[in-house]
């Protein structure tokens, strides 16, 4: 049977941590085997004063040994000395008996400070890496701006010396195309600013209504021309003037707008803005932009507004992008001190709302807000639309059930524009209306949704006499 004294030696020799006691005179009258392995001595430890172990925070006085540093029981970060005075990093603490004697508990910090030093190194060498691809992104985009440019230059140009109708409608793709380009650059230039931080807001005073005016034009011919119906709608209590940033929050708006247009081929779209809340001179403005398009399932939605994300491949190819569009929009709505949100369902339509403060310049805050103090927020008891609200009162319901009034009326139309569009030699736009007729027939018989996939077809490997063919036959099947 161990006596206790045996049981408590082992015990020591075991632990992982250094343990050493030292008397007044700071001579070792005590260490376990892991004090004795880390330094490197055997039993002649006991020739050896702690100083001579641990002199950064021992020294001699008076021939009694004295603590240099910090109290009794806390924890002392130093170096340990092994014999041949080669040192390592250590974590102590320290505890006197009554007879003087001092015991002293280390362990060895060398792992910790390596994969410390380590780690910052690593963080170190992440953020040069980042600055420098930032940096770069930078450059490229910026660079690529500068062509891109004097092609739409010289095409502008060749545009007015052109009179061929043809050759016109290739300069104006061209022209197009340029657009698009540039519309990528400064998103991946905002993008860039936005993640290295450098991205700043300017605030200044301009008039609200004008604003807004101006997106609507941005838009409407566009929405308008795909046959959808397009409604803007300002709460009366909004002021004149507002201070802001102006053209970041033109920038969300286009954004969001044109996805709505980009995703929606029947039905409408919509912007509403009201004033939710007021704090002083300050101003909370709601605004939603809400659509009848192809919508968003729940899933899709939560990778919505992370970079780079679109909601599937398939639909890039489609309709184009970078997927960095809503990610800006985030980013820029936090930095005006709100936030962005959307509410869809799969093939009934999307609404995307954000909120920002703004200020009001001193005479247009209304009377009954003033001396409110910064401390008091009034929130408007504003009735807040749901995609439903929207999506019924837009009569999606009757325009997607095929054989209705709205059904049919909707499908010629759109036939009609298809085969304009065919005669007019333009098939990207007369795939459009075919996307939007596939929508339109989506809950037809089978014999119409046939009848329609043949045209489709037609319309796609660009066949005229066959499309004409087609559309006749599909035309007398509806008309039955
Ligand atoms: P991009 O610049 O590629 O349009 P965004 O960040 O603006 O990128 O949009 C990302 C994706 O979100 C789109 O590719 C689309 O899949 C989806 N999306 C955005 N707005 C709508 C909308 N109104 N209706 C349906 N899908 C949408």
């Amino acid at each position: 049977m161990m006596t206790k004294e045996q049981i408590m030696q082992t015990a020591m020799d075991h632990v992982y941590d250094m343990v050493i006691a030292y008397d007044l005179t700071g001579d070792i009258v005590f260490a376990n085997r892991t004090a004795k392995d880390l330094l490197d001595y055997q039993e002649e430890i006991y020739n050896h004063t702690i100083v001579e172990i641990f002199p950064g925070i021992f020294r001699f006085s008076g021939g009694m040994v004295q603590l240099m540093c910090s109290n009794e029981g806390d924890s002392i970060e130093v170096d340990a000395y092994r014999a041949n005075r080669t040192c390592f990093p250590v974590q102590m603490r320290l505890t006197t008996n009554q007879d003087g004697t001092c015991v002293c508990v280390a362990f060895d910090r060398t792992k910790e400070t390596y994969l410390t030093r380590k780690n910052e190194q690593v963080g170190q060498e992440a953020q040069v890496a980042e600055k420098i691809k930032s940096e770069f992104v930078a450059n490229v985009t910026h660079e690529l701006r500068t062509p891109v440019n004097g092609i739409l230059g010289n095409i502008l140009e060749l545009k007015e010396m052109e009179s061929d109708p043809a050759k016109m409608r290739i300069l104006s793709l061209v022209e197009r195309g340029c657009g698009d380009m540039n519309a990528i650059i400064n998103n991946i230039l905002d993008f860039s600013k936005l993640e290295s931080g450098k991205f700043t807001l300017e605030k200044r005073e301009f008039e609200f209504r004008t604003m807004m005016e101006y997106i609507k034009s941005n838009h409407k011919r566009k929405i308008t021309e795909k046959g959808l119906e397009f409604t803007m709608s300002i709460a009366p209590d909004i002021p004149e003037k507002i201070i802001g940033d102006e053209l970041r929050i033109v920038q969300v708006l286009n954004n969001l707008l044109s996805n709505a247009c980009k995703f929606t081929s029947v039905g409408s779209i919509a912007v509403e803005v009201v004033k939710t809340a007021q704090m002083g001179h300050r101003i909370e403005l709601f605004f939603l932009v809400m659509d009848t398009g192809i919508g968003i399932n729940k899933v899709d939605q939560d990778k919505l507004f992370k970079s780079f994300s679109q909601v599937d491949a398939s639909i890039s190819r489609r309709y184009g992008g970078t997927g960095l569009g809503l990610n800006i929009c985030k980013q820029l709505v936090e930095m005006m001190d709100g936030d962005i949100h959307v509410e869809s369902d799969e093939g009934q339509g999307s609404m995307f709302s954000f909120q920002i403060w703004v200020d009001v310049p001193a005479d247009e805050v209304e009377q009954s807000a003033v001396g409110q103090g910064e401390a008091s927020v009034q929130r408007s008891a504003v009735p807040i639309k749901t995609l439903s609200d929207f999506t019924s009162a837009s009569g999606m319901d009757e325009l997607r059930s095929y054989g209705s009034k709205e059904n049919l009326e909707e499908i010629n139309r759109n036939l009609n524009k298809l085969i304009l569009s065919v005669e007019m030699d333009n098939w990207e736009k007369a795939e459009g209306f075919s996307n939007t007729l596939r929508e339109l027939t989506a809950l037809a018989p089978q014999e119409i949704k046939n009848a329609f996939l043949r045209l489709k077809m037609a319309v796609q490997r660009q066949d005229y006499d066959r499309v004409t063919e087609q559309y006749e036959q599909f035309k007398q099947m509806i008309e039955q």
